[in-house]
């Protein structure tokens, strides 16, 4: 018999939105910034880790690009990352965002980056059986034209396990603005890559982003999503698209401040009939792991075991593997959710949540 903490850790997971530099770890950060002479504020891991402010976080989320540096740091940091998922959540399939062009400042390339990073996760892949696809991720405090860049870079050096483009970080401005992207957007539908954005996520931001996302840039599914709640015409139009969302629920917790209950903006998505998959996002810097995704998440929001087993197959569903991939993944998947029902010790618990209060 299991309970239901160990259930939500123990369900197989597709992970699909993860920057790769936060899948260090923390004492990993430390060493590497030794090795390569790198200057923290700290090597005390609780002192690193603990922000002031944004200047404080971005201090130590540049470090942790800084501090990678060869081939094999690339490598040991992607392996170390899926022992550390499996171990914390079942992990059994993720997707990574890179951004290339804050490695090629210093000299690394594309395709140094890439085999790298796929070097360290295949035999990561070997070992625990986990998949991975890799997402260059356009870097929104840079230009428009800068993204068209990226699209042209990843489209000239074709990698089997290079399979979209996405994004990170803001606009100068602190905003999302998916629209100021469309060029590089439009492009990588013409060169037969899939799409993905941030969108609807900050205090700035609302369900027409989200909206602008899907329908204007074209994307496949969409990164945090939330103020699509906000606007109940424009929630209709996103059921409609069927593009499935990444949501990371602590991250809203730390940079929001929203509290985890059935009012929460994920909730409210999956209650809506969206397809929500749930992911870390940046785990080192927000003390995250994707099993804590779930077990802080999922129940105080009002979720049952039949819920949280169907945004872990949500996951699998949305990836961007392989059709043959996936169906093993999925089948593979719900082998495992079908002990995991049979283990769990209160069948109250296999029911779905009662209506929420309003
Ligand atoms: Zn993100």
């Amino acid at each position: 018999m299991i309970s239901f903490t160990d259930y939500l850790r123990l369900l197989p997971k597709a992970e699909l939105h993860c920057h790769f530099v936060s899948v260090m770890r923390p004492g990993r950060l430390v060493e590497l910034a030794a090795k390569n002479d790198v200057l923290l504020k700290s090597t005390d891991v609780d002192e690193l880790l603990d922000y002031d402010n944004l200047v404080d976080f971005l201090d130590v989320f540049n470090a942790a690009h800084e501090v990678l540096v060869s081939p094999d740091d690339f490598a040991t940091v992607a392996y170390e990352g899926v022992l550390d998922a499996v171990e914390a959540g079942n992990l059994r399939y993720r997707e990574y965002y890179v951004n290339p062009f804050n490695f090629l400042s210093r000299g690394i390339s594309y395709e140094t980056l890439i085999d790298s990073i796929s070097q360290g996760l295949a035999q990561a892949e070997t070992d625990f059986g986990v998949g991975f696809r890799l997402i260059p991720a356009i870097n929104r405090s840079h230009s428009a034209q800068s993204a068209v860049e990226l699209v042209e870079l990843v489209s000239a050096h074709p990698h089997e396990k290079v399979v979209g483009i996405g994004m990170d970080d803001l606009t100068p401005e602190g905003l999302e603005e998916p629209l100021r992207f469309r060029e590089a957007y439009e492009l990588a539908g013409r060169r037969g890559l899939k799409r993905t954005a941030h969108a609807g996520e900050t205090m700035a931001a609302s369900a027409q982003n989200v909206i602008d996302a899907i329908e204007t840039l074209g994307c496949d599914r969409v990164d945090h999503g939330y103020r699509i709640v906000d606007d109940p015409a424009l929630l209709r139009r996103a059921l409609d698209s069927g593009v499935p969302f990444a949501c990371t629920p602590l991250s809203t917790r730390v940079l929001s401040g929203w509290a985890f209950d059935d009012q929460h903006r994920i909730a409210r998505m999956v209650r809506a009939g969206l397809p929500v998959s749930l992911s870390t996002d940046d785990a080192v810097f927000f003390r995250t792991d994707i099993g804590l995704e779930y077990t802080a998440a999922l129940p105080s929001m009002g979720f049952a075991a039949s819920d949280a087993s169907q945004i872990a197959l949500t996951g699998f569903d949305a990836a961007w593997c392989s059709p043959e991939e996936k169906a093993r993944l999925l089948a593979d998947a719900a082998a495992g959710i079908r002990a995991l029902d049979a283990a769990l010790d209160n069948p109250a618990l296999h029911t779905p949540a009662k209506e929420p209060t309003k």
